[in-house]
């Protein structure tokens, strides 16, 4: 099973990943947490991708590309995964189909306001260490500015900036919302309202997914 998680910047799809990698056991594979990991890390792929990062634009398919093919082809994702922020583009959707055989694929993309998705990104917080995401208004940290598991300061991602913002919306319209008919087409596309609660989007996804799993186990046995 490959889950993918579509949605422009801010639309919960880093959360709903978490819930999915918990109930189900598919490990999350996150292109923007590769790409920060690196940054931090210092490493060759990450010095190449921080000043494109911090405008907010893409980095270069190979570089995003090489870091999934990579990670899928890990034990732990022999099962099942899932993405979140990859693809970004049709060629990224298409790269992924050549990466591995025929896998089943359900997509989902979040869908909300840029109002709403503005005023939500600039109260975001991460964890710089094990990347764990908060949100000032509806998901606060037990304690005020520190990580819930790590206890590590918590952060504003450096491209959650008002005017990094408005490019990442514009480079997601350009871009990636193209996606949705790319899969509505494929058959596996389902929108679900992004702006409700943490929880009530996670019950439709979990409701769409147990479907989709019971068809494979029913094929498997
Ligand atoms: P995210 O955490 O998914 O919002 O990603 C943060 C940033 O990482 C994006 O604004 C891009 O600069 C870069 N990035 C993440 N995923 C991709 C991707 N699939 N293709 C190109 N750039 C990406």
């Amino acid at each position: 099973m490959r889950v993918i998680l579509l949605g422009p910047p801010g639309s919960g799809k880093g959360t709903q990943a978490d819930l999915i990698e918990n109930k189900y056991h598919f490990p999350k594979v996150s292109t923007g947490d590769l790409l920060r990991r690196a940054i931090e890390e210092k490493t060759e792929l990450g010095q190449k991708a921080e000043a494109i990062m911090k405008k907010g634009e893409l980095v270069s398919d190979e570089i995003v590309e090489e870091l999934v093919r990579m990670r899928i082809h890990e034990a732990d994702c022999q099962k099942g995964y899932i993405l979140d922020g990859f693809p970004r583009n049709i060629a990224q959707a298409q790269s992924l189909e050549s990466m591995e055989g025929e896998r089943q694929e359900v997509v989902f993309e979040l869908l909300l306001s840029f109002d709403e998705i503005t005023r939500r990104l600039s109260s975001r917080r991460i964890c710089p260490r094990c990347m764990a995401i908060y949100n000032l208004q509806n998901q606060r940290p037990k304690v005020d500015e520190f990580c819930d598991h790590c206890g590590t300061k918590l952060i504003l991602r450096e491209d959650d900036s008002h005017s990094v913002i408005e490019n990442r919306l514009r480079v997601y319209e350009q871009k990636t919302k193209i996606l949705r008919d790319y899969y509505l087409a494929k058959g596996v596309y389902h929108g679900v309202d992004g702006a409700r609660s943490v929880r009530t989007i996670f019950d439709d996804i979990c409701a769409i997914l147990e479907q989709k799993l019971s068809r494979v186990i029913s094929r498997e046995s």
